[in-house]
């Protein structure tokens, strides 16, 4: 007979959020009376308290620290409402670069969904005011440097990813956890990649289990196929639209097209739009971190400054002022004749000006759309992967919009008027997520005896999950690998030597 577990001993881990899901992530870990939350995001498919994670299922107040891996809306943006509307009272943490950019984006998204259509519906779940007003609580860290707060250590590092963006290693009474937020391990052009912790024994794993056990084609050949999709429409008259998150893997797209066209005379003459209010305060916080980016971005910012000298303007320069990418701030701006490419957010063509473009350029064949993130389940985005007929017109004057089909009304709803779809639908995963083989690697490599799948929809963490079972045939010691669904509590127990 076994001896029943100390429940001091335990490790208790509970999703709130990104259980057997992509969006909403928030975790809680509770060891040895200690209490962290992990990250506090919203869900891109939902809306209002709907798009939240489980606040109700636990209480906020026994929070110790709070620490978010990067700015992403789906790590991020529910922190005004922790701060604000709850009774939790611990200390927030966040890199720098993480905390700068976050100020924008969350201000933004704030602004953005107050002008959305539907906002008389919505209930908003916190004010600019929140966030301006609670923003002063969080407190900014280093990379590579460990922090003491009521006996928790953490240390964050890089995760690749977006700027910024860190994975967290926590020391509560001698237990390791390391979670890796969203990470990355490929050759980027501005980022450093994620890194295996040095010389540290790991207990806990939390991994981000985004696309399972699927593979990405090389990097290489990624991006000649993404330049060939889209100089393919440009070539056939096309417009070019590409959703994207307002900051973040947008700037990794704009070093690859402005460098496409530098090298490409003949499409100098197409311009580039990047649309997004925060175009020139993200090109400021770009600058400013540079230092924080990997060598490829150190050695252009070099090279730019010198030209710009050169030149007598000092001013511009380093690689964040791009040469054959425009700033564009609204679509009253925008000159909509021939041929173009625009980076538009959001980037699941939810609503806001990627979703009237969309509206607009979806009837011509061609028109094309190219999606280079993550689609997470109910989305536009992940319906237009399907290549749909018709897609309803929610962003377009419902007057002026096109007569004809209609969507069938549920509920009593007014009918959604429907749009043709017939502009192509291309795929190229940029989104700077490891795929299938980069995580078991890193996950083979950290070694840890517990690893708990997070951030996945259901289909692919469980392929991941049995990939990673079928590794243990070999192993003396099998790891235990855990897939827990939302509100869901795990109990770990880890033996502690008691010798008294
Ligand atoms: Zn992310
Ligand atoms: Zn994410």
């Amino acid at each position: 007979i076994e001896e029943p577990i100390d429940p001091a001993d335990e490790l208790m881990f509970l999703c709130l959020g990104g259980g057997n899901e992509v969006g909403r992530s928030c975790h809680i870990i509770q060891y040895k009376g200690k209490t962290i939350m992990l990250d506090a995001g919203q869900h891109p498919a939902r809306e209002g308290l709907a798009a939240l994670p489980y606040f109700d299922e636990f209480d906020l107040s026994t929070i110790d620290i709070l620490l978010v891996s990067h700015f992403h809306l789906d790590h991020a943006s529910a922190l005004p409402y922790v701060l604000a509307k709850t009774n939790f009272r611990g200390r927030v943490f966040m890199t720098h670069p993480t905390k700068a950019i976050y100020k924008w984006l969350i201000q933004d998204s704030v602004r953005v969904q107050s002008l959305s259509s539907s906002s008389e519906q919505r209930t908003a779940l916190y004010t600019e005011a929140d966030h301006l007003s609670t923003f002063s609580q969080i407190e900014a860290v280093d990379f590579n440097t460990t922090h003491t707060v009521s006996s928790i250590r953490f240390t964050p590092y890089p995760a690749g990813h977006v700027l910024g963006a860190a994975m967290f290693l926590i020391e509560i009474a001698g237990l390791k956890i390391l979670f890796t937020g969203d990470y990355s391990r490929e050759d980027d052009r501005h980022l450093v990649s994620a890194e295996v912790p040095r010389g540290i024994k790991i207990d806990v794993l939390i991994t981000e289990s985004t696309y399972g056990i699927a593979t990405h084609i090389p990097r290489a050949e990624r991006e000649t196929a993404l330049m060939k999709s889209v100089t393919g429409i440009l070539n056939r008259g096309g417009r070019v639209l590409m959703p994207v998150f307002a900051l973040g893997r947008a700037q990794e797209l704009l070093l690859i097209l402005d460098d496409y066209w530098s090298r490409h005379a003949e499409f100098q003459r197409i311009p580039i739009y990047y649309a997004s209010n925060l175009a020139r305060k993200c090109m400021v916080v770009y600058q400013t971190y540079v230092s924080a980016m990997n060598d490829n971005i150190k050695r252009l910012f070099r090279e730019r400054m010198a030209e710009a000298e050169q030149a007598g303007d000092t001013d511009r320069g380093g690689p964040w002022d791009f040469r054959f990418v425009r700033s564009l701030k609204n679509l009253e701006r925008f000159d909509d004749v021939g041929g173009c490419v625009v980076l538009a957010s959001p980037g699941m063509l939810q609503s806001g000006i990627s979703r009237e473009l969309l509206e607009r350029w979806a009837p011509s064949d061609r028109n094309g759309v190219v999606i280079t993130g993550y689609s997470v389940e109910g989305t536009m985005a992940k319906q237009m992967s399907h290549e749909p007929d018709s897609i309803p017109a929610i962003m377009t004057n419902r007057s002026a919009a096109p007569v004809g089909r209609r969507g069938p009304g549920a509920n009593g709803e007014a009918e959604k008027p429907m749009i043709p779809r017939r502009c192509s639908v291309q795929e190229f995963s940029f989104a700077a997520h490891v795929d299938g083989q980069e995580n078991q690697s890193f996950i083979e490599e950290v070694a840890a005896p517990v690893v708990i799948l997070v951030h996945g929809e259901k289909h692919n963490m469980m392929r991941l999950k049995s990939k990673l079972l079928s590794l243990n045939n070999d192993k003396a010691t099998k790891t235990k690998i855990f897939s827990p669904a939302n509100t869901e509590e795990l109990r770990i127990p880890f033996k502690v030597d008691k010798t008294a």
